[in-house]
């Protein structure tokens, strides 16, 4: 699940390329930060197959070159080893900046909490520099994390937040919510056209189940395939709502491809809910485990419950979510569904 597997890729492409149909990037230069992450390098490929020119920038703190290695000789593809945090002039016009580097790991945030800072407010006012300079659009993947420990659900995009500043999410949740006001200074004071998207729990083939990276699903599936213990923190009763990359990254770019979006936040993400437990169960029957679960304490500040309301993604960019977890579940595992 480490490895990126480009044959195995063609369902992942092919279904974002059908939900993109009516979206033209053809002959754009597209910058994408983090475009060798787990998102971002499903964003570079899709983008290629779409005609663009992509310049991907990284500098590899949770991102890999592996993502990326089998883009490296298409002729549109250009490959930057680069800390968004610090200036970057790309040197040519390119019509949309994709901003994406940021660590998103909790494990991670003990870790490195400035660079977690520091790439989400010094790196979205350096890409909307970029924007601004070569007259580009720009769009910023921002969390649900905003919305820190919530209390309306399904989470409309009106919704305004909970978050614990001096907590150890507050890295994330703060930086991402100053990217979002950054984002808004400058369509507000220079017109500039950007567009915010709110990400919620995503998982695919190319994320990483290692160390500090992991996200719960990589993490459980690397367990339960061991026959090692599943890790659930607290009593396994918080929820999240998964939603599958190939969704994910054709809600992101119709929110970069539908006209008329300038200043608008929109919620991206599966709306149906499962507690971790449930989670957990599913993972180990799909594996065939042998594993046990094992309860550990509880994080602090770990939203209780996550679930986004889509009503705006659905009426303004045409979309929803299509792939179910057990189905995306199973193409982590590189089964056919
Ligand atoms: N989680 C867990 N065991 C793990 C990793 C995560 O029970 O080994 C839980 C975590 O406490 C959280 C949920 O799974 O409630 C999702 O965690 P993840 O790290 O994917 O990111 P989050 O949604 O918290 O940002």
């Amino acid at each position: 699940m480490n490895k990126t597997n480009p044959p195995s890729s063609n369902f992942e492409i092919q279904r974002i390329l059908t939900g993109l149909s009516d979206i033209s990037f053809n002959e754009h230069t597209i910058l994408v930060t983090g475009g060798s992450g787990f998102l971002g390098s499903w964003m570079c490929e899709v983008l290629l197959q779409k005609g663009a020119e992509v310049i991907c920038l990284d500098n590899y703190a949770s991102g890999r070159p592996d993502n990326t290695d089998h883009l490296k000789n298409h002729p549109k593809f250009t490959r930057i080893v680069h800390d968004i945090s610090k200036p970057y002039d790309p040197g040519r016009k390119v019509d949309l900046v994709c901003h994406l580097a940021s660590r998103a790991s909790p494990l991670e945030f003990d870790h490195y909490p400035i660079q977690i800072l520091k790439s989400n407010t010094l790196g979205t006012m350096n890409a909307l520099g970029i924007a601004r300079k070569y007259e580009a659009m720009l769009l910023f993947t921002s969390t649900s994390e905003i919305y820190g420990e919530a209390a309306i659900f399904p989470t409309p995009e009106t919704y305004r937040g909970n978050v614990n500043t001096l907590g150890i999410r507050g890295c994330y949740d703060e930086a991402k919510r100053a990217g979002e006001a950054f984002c808004m200074a400058y369509h507000r004071q220079h017109g500039l056209d950007v567009r915010i998207a709110r990400i919620f729990n995503t998982y695919g083939p190319r994320m990483r189940s290692d160390g500090h990276y992991g996200r719960v699903i990589p993490r459980f599936i690397d367990q339960a395939v061991h026959d090692a213990p599943i890790t659930i923190f607290g009593d396994g009763k918080q929820t999240r709502s998964f939603c599958y990359v190939t969704d994910q990254i054709t809600g992101l770019l119709r929110l970069a491809g539908v006209p008329g979006l300038a200043g608008e936040a929109v919620n991206i993400g599966n709306p149906v809910e499962w507690t971790i437990l449930d989670l957990a169960k599913l993972i180990i029957e799909l594996t065939g485990s042998d594993s046990e679960l094992s309860y550990l304490p509880m994080p602090p500040d770990d939203p209780t419950r996550r679930m986004p309301d889509i009503i705006k993604a659905k009426e303004k960019l045409g979309w929803e979510p299509e792939i179910k977890l057990r189905d995306g579940l199973k193409r982590m595992m590189n089964e056919e569904i």
